[in-house]
C-alpha cells in the first residue's frame, strides 16, 4: 500500500529498528515505546485493522501471535501485553494491522 508507513518500513523505504522477520512477518521496535520492550509486529500482507481482518487471514493472524510471542519468550519474557487498537476511538494511528507486544514493566488494568 503506497501510504502505508508500515508497508514502507516493510520494503525498507523508511528505516526502522527491525527485530524479527521471516516469509509472512516483520516485528520491529516502536519509535515511541511505552514500555521498556515495545514492538510491533505486523503481518507483511496489508490489512488496515481488524475490521477488514476476514475469516480467510485466521491461520495468518494466528501464527502473528504466536510468532510474537515466540519472540519474547526467547528474549527472556514470560510477562508482557499484546495490544490491538482498533479505529481512532480505540487509538488506532497507523492502518495496517498490527500487534503491540510490550514489556519489561508492570502494567496496569483497566488500560487507559
Ligand atoms: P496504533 O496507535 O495505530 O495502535 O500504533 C501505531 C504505533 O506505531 C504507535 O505506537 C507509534 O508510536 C508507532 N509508529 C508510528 N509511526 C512509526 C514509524 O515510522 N516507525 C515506527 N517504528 N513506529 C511508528
Ligand atoms: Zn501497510
Amino acid at each position: 500500500m503506497e501510504d502505508c508507513i508500515f508497508c514502507k518500513i516493510l520494503s525498507r523505504e523508511v528505516p526502522g529498528e527491525i527485530v524479527y522477520e521471516d516469509d509472512d512477518f516483520l516485528g520491529f521496535k516502536d519509535i515511541s515505546p511505552q514500555a521498556p520492550e515495545h514492538l510491533l509486529f505486523i503481518p507483511k500482507k496489508h490489512i488496515s485493522s481488524l475490521n477488514e481482518y476476514e475469516e480467510g487471514d485466521a491461520e495468518l493472524m494466528g501464527k502473528l501471535i504466536f510468532r510474537a510471542k515466540s519472540f519474547l519468550n526467547k528474549n527472556g519474557y514470560q510477562n508482557y501485553r499484546f495490544v490491538f487498537n482498533c479505529g481512532s476511538d480505540a487509538g488506532q494511528t497507523v492502518y495496517h494491522i498490527h500487534v503491540h507486544a510490550m514489556a519489561g514493566r508492570k502494567f496496569v488494568w483497566p488500560p487507559g
